[in-house]
């Protein structure tokens, strides 16, 4: 056989199917070269999925004339000159290949003007140039894009639906718009307006892509925890989404999905969120170079960490502080004045700093300072100031098990300071949903689980059940986390065997374990003896109970085990501890009011409501008494 080069259609064709499979992956190249020429507008239309038309236009830098025919070539890119230049690269594309190969699949025509130059359009049909000819438009270019894989059958039997490539190709420009926020885009399909954000930072561009109503259910972030910063917007407690499209994770810039960014997120809201409910979020990591690895082939989006324990720490630590409340969480919080701002919080947005400026203003801490800091937050009871996740008044009521919490930690100097700070926080954001406990009248009960109660012209009614579950789990979850657990031996020990990675988990983790109620020791083979329980734990079946813990460790291998380990024991042990269809009198009704100090946004540790509310118009509409 003879060797030959192929001919460069050929080979265009062929390096197409990697740059180019699908409708969408042509807009991301498209509005990515965009991006690279520093572009504030961008519009991108399509039409029937993009298999008909794609078109791109911006108001960039735009290509020179005699440049035009050279960005159809494979290999020809103004962004980088030499080998040298690979390790610093700030673009987005780089390889030179994007326009070749969608040119060599479709009907392409670029239209481009510079700043001082006139407007010029050179197209290319299959691969084959047209001629280069005067044109008329703004500075910018404009990219068309028509008959997609019009000479690639195969490829075009591939795609799907236009409706699903519509889909895909919104979902990226959601993306698009939520990762450049100082970027205005708009998004047409089929002639209709689906998203235009106007380039005005990240607050109103979640607001462009999911509705203006949505900001407020979220919390704003802007945290720097082990030389990761942290920022963006996710969902608060009882705001959940039945998919993982609510979810975008920005990795120094760029999209990507990540395991353990998502183990961290699922595992900081597992006591809010039911199963098959995910939390929302959109969040930016930037992190030091050196303990990230983005893999950028051409259509792969995810990143390898260096350490994943020091993501998935500063990610558990920072997002479950906003939500459980604790008093970190002010440092945590955009626009809370915090007492002494990082460096970090000074700094200029990222967003209006080209990326290699803003990985040197990241904390000038060593990946080794970061592990260091790292460990010394391990430690089971990390240094925190307790705060009751929740605020009640009285905690003396019917639900005390044990003597009240000591502090376990002398609190920081400026701590009361600062918990009033949070808690005013706190209070502002739930006023909407917290109702004065003296205004409620208690008017009766139903089916011995759902508590009436009447306020002015509002009507609530309680699920005793879940209410008693949330205010036990509470109460178990400051104890532990004060460590004033009452350990109580068992009759007979109880042993568990396990396999080897299970067993060498667990042994490492016997400190926690004991410090939380357990007595526990090694029992030969595999085999771990349990002597001792948290006495809110006794009659729980310990069998489920290791069993769930290492069937989740590997994402319990993580820092902040304590911590889990401490939600899982707490929703175990209420779970264990309330009973259903019990009746309740008057005075405990008023009690477990009292106890929920009138936050009908309560949810169970399952994530169910608490409370429902009703108005008395809503009362009136069913009985149309009114329309
Ligand atoms: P790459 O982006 O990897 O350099 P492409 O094939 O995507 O490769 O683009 C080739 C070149 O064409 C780019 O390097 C750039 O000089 C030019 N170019 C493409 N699109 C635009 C645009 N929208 N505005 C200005 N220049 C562009
Ligand atoms: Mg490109």
């Amino acid at each position: 056989m003879k060797i030959h080069v192929l001919p460069r259609e050929v080979f265009n064709k062929i390096a197409a199917g990697e740059v180019v499979d699908r409708p969408y992956s042509v807009v991301k190249e498209l509005a990515e070269n965009a991006i690279d020429a520093g572009a504030s507008e961008i519009v991108v239309e399509i039409e029937c999925g993009g298999k008909k038309l794609i078109r791109v236009t911006d108001n960039g830098g735009g290509i020179e004339k005699d440049d035009l025919a050279l960005a159809y070539l494979p290999h020809a890119t103004s962004k980088l000159t030499s080998a040298e230049d690979l390790f610093g690269v700030t673009t987005l594309g780089f390889r030179g290949e994007a326009i070749a190969s969608i040119a060599a699949v479709s009907r392409m025509k670029i239209v481009s003007k510079t700043e001082e130059g006139d407007a010029y359009s050179l197209s290319c049909t299959g691969g084959a140039l047209g001629d280069l000819v005067p044109a008329a438009g703004a500075k910018g270019t404009e990219v068309t894009v028509e008959d997609l894989f019009f000479n690639t059958p195969a490829r075009l039997k591939f795609l799907r639906s236009d409706q699903q490539e519509e889909g895909d190709v919104a979902n990226m420009m959601a993306r698009f718009i939520l990762s450049r926020p100082e970027i205005s885009f708009t998004f047409i399909a089929n002639g209709k307006i689906k998203y235009r954000s106007y380039g005005d930072g990240l607050s109103s561009a979640v607001a462009n892509v999911y509705g203006a109503g949505i900001l407020g259910n979220l919390f704003e972030i802007n945290a720097d925890k082990h030389g990761i910063r942290l920022r963006g917007f996710i969902g608060d407690q009882n705001f959940s989404k039945p998919n993982r499209t609510y979810q975008s994770l920005f990795v120094n810039g760029r999209y990507v999905v990540n395991q353990t960014v998502s183990a961290a997120l699922t595992n900081a809201y597992a006591s809010y969120l039911m199963k098959r409910q995910y939390p929302f979020y959109v969040l930016f990591l930037d992190l030091p170079p050196e303990i990230v690895d983005v893999n950028v082939t051409p259509n792969k989006s995810d990143v390898r960490f260096a350490d994943n324990q020091i993501v998935y720490g500063s990610v558990y630590s920072v997002v479950s502080a906003v939500l459980d409340g604790n008093s970190r969480a002010l440092e945590y919080l955009a626009g809370v004045p915090a007492p002494k701002p990082t460096p970090m919080q000074e700094a200029i947005p990222l967003e209006k700093k080209p990326a290699s400026e803003t990985l040197e203003a990241l904390p000038a801490m060593s990946y080794d300072e970061a592990k260091k800091e790292l460990e010394f937050d391990i430690p089971p009871v990390a240094a925190k100031v307790n705060l009751p996740r929740r605020i009640f008044p009285d905690p003396s009521a019917a639900f005390e098990v044990n003597a009240p919490a000591q502090e376990a930690q002398k609190p920081a100097e400026d701590a009361y300071e600062e918990n009033k700070r949070m808690l005013l926080e706190e209070e502002k954001r739930q006023k909407q949903q917290k109702v004065d406990v003296r205004s409620l009248r208690f008017k009766g009960e139903l089916f011995r689980t759902y508590l009436f109660y009447e306020s002015g012209d509002d009507a609530y009614i309680v699920d005793q059940h879940a209410a008693h579950e949330r205010l036990i789990y509470d109460k178990l979850r400051e104890k532990l986390d004060s460590r004033t657990v009452v350990s109580q031996p068992m009759l007979v020990p109880f042993v568990v065997t396990l396999n080897g990675p299970e067993f060498a988990f667990i042994c490492k983790q016997l400190p926690i374990l004991e410090e939380i109620g357990f007595e526990v020791e090694e029992f030969g083979g595999n085999s771990i003896k349990v002597s001792a329980v948290p006495s809110d734990l006794m009659g729980i079946d310990l069998n489920a109970f290791f069993g769930e813990i290492v069937a989740t460790m590997e994402s319990l291998r993580a820092i902040k085990l304590g911590d889990l380990l401490k939600d899982r024991l707490a929703s175990a042990a209420c779970k264990a501890a309330v009973k259903g269809g019990e009746f309740l009198t008057e005075e405990e009704a008023a009690a477990l009011i009292a106890r929920m100090d009138g936050d009908m946004g309560l949810k169970c540790p399952h994530g169910r409501p608490v409370a429902v509310h009703l108005k008395k118009s809503e009362m009136e509409k069913l009985f149309k008494r009114i329309v």
